[in-house]
């Protein structure tokens, strides 16, 4: 009998923390599961030799930023039929886009004092920017069942699925005590679900890291929020976090309330 060859995958980092990476390799429980679908090639993280593609699925963590990563996604694009960004950085920036918020001269300076020459650091953006991306996997870090799922279903020529809904369906689901009842800043009205509720099912209140949920009712659950005293300033800063570069609050950026 023919066997018939599985996908070839990269696993790429650009500027992050790596802690997507490092959530691939806790898949314990289901790497055998993943490398029965998918032949990873290509994952300097995790192995000793690495193919230079061309690739299937290309997943790629971090944000970009700086000059040289931009040639280095656009190889990756070239060299993939399908691109994957994992993780906050990569879908929104993620939290080295703090950094566009500070004078880049004076961070390069205080860090390297007048040595700044061979820095080639650039404003951090997505990958999105620069290439087409044809999934992504938000949330800091990109959360492992996303990675799971989103590998089922590329192997068998699907999109990965994305819920368009917010964590807070996800935490009633998930049976919890809802934290604005006890008067808590909780971002999950307006951040999208996927994660499963993971902060507020641990009593923790959602910070927002995967971003605002796509066609969010922004009046809606803004009143909720602001009834419990949460200013418009207050949301902007949890996102920006996260999403620095997110053109998805611009909506309630400009919403009068
Ligand atoms: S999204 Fe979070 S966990 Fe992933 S690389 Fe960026 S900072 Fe690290
Ligand atoms: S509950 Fe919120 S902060 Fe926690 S993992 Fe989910 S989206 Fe991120």
């Amino acid at each position: 009998m023919t066997e018939v060859s599985k996908p070839k995958v990269g696993i790429f980092g650009l500027t992050g923390c790596a802690g997507c990476q490092l959530n691939i390799l806790n898949i314990e429980d289901h790497l055998l599961e993943i490398l029965g679908l998918v032949d990873i090639t290509t994952w300097v993280m995790a192995k000793a030799e690495n193919s230079d593609g061309p690739w299937d699925i290309a997943f790629v963590e971090g944000s970009v930023a700086k000059a040289s990563e931009i040639e280095r996604v656009k190889k990756i694009r070239e060299k993939s039929k399908i691109l994957v960004a994992i993780g906050a950085c990569a879908t929104h920036g993620g939290l080295p886009g703090i950094r566009n918020f500070r004078d880049m001269e004076k961070m390069k300076q205080t860090v390297y004092g007048d040595q700044t020459d061979h820095l080639d650091v650039i404003e951090i953006k997505p990958v999105s920017h620069y290439v087409d991306v044809d999934a992504e996997l938000p949330g800091c870090p990109m959360n492992k069942n996303d990675f799971i799922n989103a590998v089922k279903a590329l192997a068998v020529g699907k999109t990965p699925p994305v819920a368009n809904y917010s964590v807070c369906y996800e935490c009633r689901i998930r049976e919890n005590a809802c934290l604005l009842n006890e008067g808590k800043f909780c971002m999950g009205p307006v951040t999208q679900a996927g994660c499963d509720a993971l902060c507020p099912t641990h009593g923790a209140t959602c910070e927002g890291c995967r971003g605002p949920v796509a066609q969010v009712n922004w009046g809606a659950e803004y009143k909720i929020l602001k009834d419990l005293g949460a200013t418009k300033e207050m949301i902007l800063r949890k996102f920006l976090k996260y999403c620095p570069s997110s053109s998805d609050m611009d909506e309630f950026k400009e919403l009068e309330i």
